[in-house]
C-alpha cells in the first residue's frame, strides 16, 4: 500500500496520460508548460448542463490548492480569457470571452457559453496569470424535440479520497461519455484515522470533521488535483447532485444528525457546503446559493431522446424519521417501531420540488424519462441489529408515502420510460419500482439502477444479505466491488452496465462488466443479458 502523506506531490502528471488513454486532451501543444512559473490550474477544467446552444464552463485558479485558509494562493481579483473551438487542436474558435475571478466565490469561473450549434462536441480551454489549462471537451444538446440517437452516460457516487485511488473515474473517463453523472458524496467531510483508517491510501489534508467554508474550499480542491477526476471532467459535461457528505452524514433538511448541534448551526455549516459545492461545480449562476438555500432540483432535454431530471435528496427533507432524543442519524428502524417512516404528512423533496416534479411527469417528452438523484428509491429490507428485519430511516424508505406519492404521479402520467438512477448505499442495485412492492406482480413503474461507490466501503455487517429472496423486486445486488454505471441510451432500448474495478487500492486498477441489463422502449423493469 502507498501512503501519500499531505503535502506531498499529488499524481497530476498522470493527467496527460488519461488524456492520452481517451484522446482527448492528447493533441500536441495543449499541455504545454505555462510560460510562467505558476501554475493556477492545478484543480482541471469541466463542463456541464448542456443546453442547445451552449453549457457552463468552469475553473478555479489555485496556485497553492491546499492553502489553509482555503484561498487556493489567491487574493486579487484576475481576468480570465476563455475560448471554446470547434476542434481539439483549438484553431477554430466558435467563441471566447473573459471573465472575472475574485475572492467571493474563491477565484472560481462559471462561464455560460451561449451561441453555438447543437448536438456537437466543442472544445475549450482558459487562459489566466500567463498559463493556460488544458483542453478539455463539452458538447451541446440537440435542440427540444430534434431527433436523437444514442446518449451515453456514465454514472458514480461515495468517493472518499482516503479510502482508494480514483481508478473507477479514470474509466469512466475512458468510456468517453457524453454526460458523466455525480450522484452525490463528490466528497466526505469525515477522515478515516486510527482503527478505521488501516485501508487508507492516502490522507485528507485535515483529519477533523470539515465544517467551514475554509475547511470545505480545502477538502474540494484536494480531491480535485486528483489527475482522474480531473480527467473525467474533462472529457465530457457532468451533471452533478449532491447528497450528505457534501455537508454531513445523514443531515436532513435542517437537522444535523448530532441533537447536539442547533438549527441554526445546522444552517450555517449547510451554507458553507452549499457554497463550497457551488464554487467548485459547473453550474449555471442561477444555481448560486443564497446563505443556506440553493436550488440544485433542475431539468435538461437532449432531443426527443431523452430528459433528465435532477433531484435533490437532502436540503428539504422533514427530519429523519423516528429520531430519538439522543440521536437523528439514520439507522434500521422496525415497522413495529416506526409508524412515522410511513407518515404522509413527511416528505423527502419538499412541498416546491414535488410538485414541480409531477408537473414535469405530467407533461411527458421525450422517449426516455432518466432521473438522476442520490438515494436507493425501492424498499430494502435489511437486517436490523439486535435481530429481526427492518428499513433504513436516511433512504427513500425513511420517506416511503413521499415514495408513494411519487410512482404513483409518474404511473398516472406521459413521463415514457422512466428510469432512476441513485447512489448512497455503496452496492450495485437494479430494482423494479412497483405500484405496490408488497404484491410481486403489481405493474412496474419504473426501472431502477444503483451505483456502488467509486471508493467507498459497502456497508458494515452486510445488512441485505437474504434480502433478495425477501423483495422480489430487487433483481440484481452486490456489495463486494467498487465502480461505477454505464449506460447508452437508443431509441429501442437503454443497455446499462454495472463496471467494476479489480482494486480501489491499486493506482492502476483494471475494470470488468459485473452485469449488463436491457430495458425496451415501453417495457418497464431491466432485463439482466
Ligand atoms: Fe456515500
Ligand atoms: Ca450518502
Amino acid at each position: 500500500m502507498t501512503l501519500i502523506v499531505p503535502g506531498a506531490p499529488t499524481r497530476r502528471g498522470l493527467l496527460l496520460g488519461a488524456g492520452a488513454a481517451t484522446g482527448v486532451l492528447a493533441a500536441p501543444g495543449l499541455l504545454r508548460a505555462a510560460p510562467s512559473s505558476i501554475d493556477p490550474f492545478t484543480l482541471g477544467v469541466a463542463s456541464g448542463d448542456p443546453l442547445p446552444d451552449g453549457f457552463v464552463l468552469w475553473t478555479r485558479l489555485a496556485p497553492d490548492p491546499l492553502a489553509k485558509d482555503g484561498l487556493g494562493g489567491m487574493s486579487s481579483a484576475v481576468t480570465v480569457d476563455w475560448e471554446v473551438a470547434r476542434d481539439p487542436a483549438m484553431r477554430q474558435t466558435a467563441a471566447k470571452g473573459r471573465a472575472v475571478a475574485d475572492a467571493g466565490f474563491v477565484h472560481s469561473v462559471h462561464v455560460e457559453v451561449g451561441g453555438l450549434q447543437p448536438d456537437r462536441p466543442y472544445w475549450y480551454r482558459f487562459t489566466a496569470m500567463g498559463a493556460q489549462s488544458p483542453v478539455g471537451r463539452a458538447r451541446t444538446a440537440p435542440r427540444p424535440g430534434a431527433r436523437m440517437d444514442r446518449l451515453k452516460v456514465v454514472a458514480c457516487s461515495c468517493a472518499h479520497y482516503e479510502l482508494g485511488w480514483f481508478s473507477a473515474y479514470r474509466h469512466m473517463a475512458a468510456e468517453e461519455p457524453d454526460l458523466a453523472f455525480f450522484l452525490g458524496d463528490y466528497i466526505y467531510e469525515y477522515s478515516y484515522r486510527g482503527d478505521r483508517g488501516r485501508e487508507n491510501v492516502r490522507l485528507h489534508e485535515r483529519d477533523e470533521d470539515v465544517v467551514d467554508l475554509a475547511g470545505f474550499r480545502v477538502r474540494y480542491a484536494q480531491y480535485k488535483t486528483d489527475p482522474d477526476l480531473q480527467a473525467l471532467h474533462a472529457v465530457a459535461p457532468s451533471v452533478v447532485t449532491w447528497d450528505d457528505h457534501e455537508v454531513q452524514n445523514d443531515y436532513s433538511g435542517a437537522w444535523s444528525q448530532d441533537v447536539s448541534i442547533s438549527q441554526t448551526q445546522m444552517l450555517a455549516r449547510r451554507a458553507a457546503g452549499y457554497r463550497a459545492f457551488y464554487e467548485h461545480m459547473p453550474l449555471r449562476r442561477h444555481h448560486r446559493p443564497n446563505g443556506p438555500d440553493m436550488r440544485i432540483y433542475r431539468r435538461m432535454g437532449f432531443g426527443d431522446l431523452a430528459d433528465i431530471t435532477v433531484l435533490d435528496g437532502r436540503q428539504y427533507r422533514s427530519i429523519q424519521a423516528c429520531a430519538s432524543p439522543t440521536s437523528r442519524r439514520g439507522h434500521v428502524a422496525k415497522d413495529a417501531e416506526c409508524a412515522n417512516r410511513t407518515d404522509p404528512t413527511r416528505t423527502m423533496l419538499g412541498a416546491a420540488q414535488e410538485d414541480w416534479l409531477y408537473k414535469g411527469f405530467k407533461r411527458g417528452g421525450a422517449r426516455w424519462t432518466v432521473i438522476a438523484q442520490d438515494l436507493l428509491v425501492a424498499p430494502a429490507l435489511e437486517h436490523a441489529p439486535g435481530g429481526g428485519f427492518g428499513y433504513f430511516t436516511d433512504s427513500w424508505d425513511g420517506y416511503a408515502a413521499n415514495r408513494d406519492r411519487m410512482l404513483a404521479a409518474l404511473a398516472g402520467s406521459k413521463a415514457r420510460n422512466p428510469v432512476f438512477f441513485g447512489g448512497d448505499v455503496h452496492c450495485f442495485f437494479n430494482t423494479d419500482l412497483k405500484a405496490d412492492f408488497a404484491d410481486p406482480a403489481a405493474r412496474t413503474i419504473a426501472t431502477e439502477f444503483v451505483t456502488t461507490a467509486v471508493t467507498q466501503n459497502p456497508p458494515a455487517g452486510s445488512p441485505y444479505a437474504g434480502v433478495m429472496a425477501r423483495s422480489p423486486h430487487i433483481k440484481f445486488f452486490d456489495e463486494t466491488t467498487r465502480g461505477y454505471i454505464g449506460f447508452e441510451i437508443g431509441r429501442d432500448r437503454m443497455e446499462t452496465r454495472f463496471q467494476a474495478i479489480s482494486d480501489r487500492a491499486d493506482p492502476k486498477a483494471t475494470v470488468r462488466t459485473l452485469q449488463r441489463f436491457v430495458v425496451e422502449d415501453g417495457k418497464p423493469g431491466a432485463v439482466a443479458v
